[in-house]
């Protein structure tokens, strides 16, 4: 490359991949996130076996369920965040204040 060449910025395609949108109706204020998630399972699975027995993408494309799961206060349902009360050594939920029973596994 000669000095006088000069850079600048170009489109570029460095990969390419599938990328599925996969919109289901199982949302509902009535269903636990448990009920949702065996529904996923179940169409998950009724679309494993369509693409297993009718297309060529046998053992290419499996679709599986994600559970997001965290350790949460079982108390407000926030995410695990106690703290130490500096005066009595207590542990707290950060969420709602509420007292931390028994010793921490983690
Ligand atoms: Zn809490």
């Amino acid at each position: 490359m000669e000095k006088s060449e000069k850079s600048r910025c170009v489109k570029k395609m460095f990969d390419v991949n599938y990328d599925f949108d996969i919109t289901l109706p199982h949302s509902g204020w009535n269903r636990t996130m448990e009920d949702i998630a065996k529904a996923f399972d179940r169409e998950a699975k009724d679309f494993n076996d369509f693409i297993n027995q009718h297309t060529n993408w046998r053992g290419c494309v499996h679709l599986s369920v994600v559970r997001d799961i965290r350790d949460s206060c079982s108390s407000c349902g926030c995410e695990w965040e106690p703290y130490t009360d500096e005066e009595n050594g207590e542990l707290y939920c950060a969420g709602c204040g509420a007292e931390v029973e028994g010793e921490q596994d983690g």
